[in-house]
């Protein structure tokens, strides 16, 4: 299926970098992180491959738009092609990323974000980038270590913040899927945007519970890692 990045894919030049840091922040899932050497907006992604001529993999920055470095998280697709090299590299490999493009913008109006998995990426970018305030975040995950960044997001957000835990009990969680939270809800704002970000499988979901609930289709904007 067609989409709006097929078309840049093709387009985009990749230019070596050197792996500045790399953490494990849960099983499978790491932080890698390059210096930044252009602007971008929170939201936005990067394409990344190991060598020329590969087919380059997307990924949104998770990193402040200020900062010294563009960090993308990943989890490995242990049948994948891309993601399990990129977690087997090492700090000062050689990878090939992107100049910063995509329009999964959010600027300073009220706003829900939702996420699963590593879908919280362009959201703590935007929180990093200083967006927060007048959203409301909501991170599904199944285990009590899923929630990346919560030590950042948690003392800011407060009960803006929402961990929906699906597999796990832990203090301050919801306990369960983040979709079963929203059908919970008796109220949503109707006039506000909601940001969906994660799995296809949660996007959709999430974006029929959204209209169940009368949110109106144009004020639902999803970024989908197929
Ligand atoms: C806009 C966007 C942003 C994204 N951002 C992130 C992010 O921030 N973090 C993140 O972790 N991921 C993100 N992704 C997903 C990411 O781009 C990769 O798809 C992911 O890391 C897997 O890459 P891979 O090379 O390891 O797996 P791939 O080799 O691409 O394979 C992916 C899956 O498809 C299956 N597969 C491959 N080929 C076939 C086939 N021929 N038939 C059937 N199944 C097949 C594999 O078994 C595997 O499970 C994003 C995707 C998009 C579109």
């Amino acid at each position: 299926m067609a989409n709006s990045y097929s078309t840049a894919k093709s387009d985009l030049q990749l230019v070596p970098f050197e792996i500045s840091r790399k953490h494990q922040l849960a099983e499978d899932v790491y932080l890698i992180s390059v210096p930044r050497k252009s602007d971008f907006e929170a939201g936005q992604v990067v394409a990344v491959s190991l060598s020329d001529g590969q087919t380059p993999r997307l990924y949104s920055i998770a990193s402040g738009n200020a900062g010294p470095e563009i960090s993308i998280l990943f989890n490995i697709k242990k049948d994948g092609f891309l993601s399990p090299q990129l977690a087997n590299s090492k700090e000062g490999d050689r990878i090939l990323v992107s100049a910063p493009f995509g329009n999964f913008t959010c600027r300073d109006e009220k706003a829900c974000w939702i996420a699963s998995g590593t879908g919280i990426a362009p959201f703590a970018s935007m929180f990093f980038s200083g967006q927060w305030k007048g959203k409301t975040l909501i991170h599904g995950g199944r285990t009590v270590d899923s929630f990346y960044f919560q030590d950042d997001i948690a003392p800011v957000m407060k009960e803006s913040y929402i961990r929906c835990c699906s597999q796990e009990n832990g203090l301050g969680l919801y306990q369960g899927r983040l979709t079963s939270y929203l059908k919970e809800q008796t109220y949503l704002d109707l006039s506000q945007k909601y940001y969906l970000c994660g799995s296809p499988e949660m996007v959709v979901d999430v974006r029929d519970i959204l209209i169940s609930k009368k949110v109106p289709f144009e004020n639902i904007i999803s970024e989908i890692y197929f």
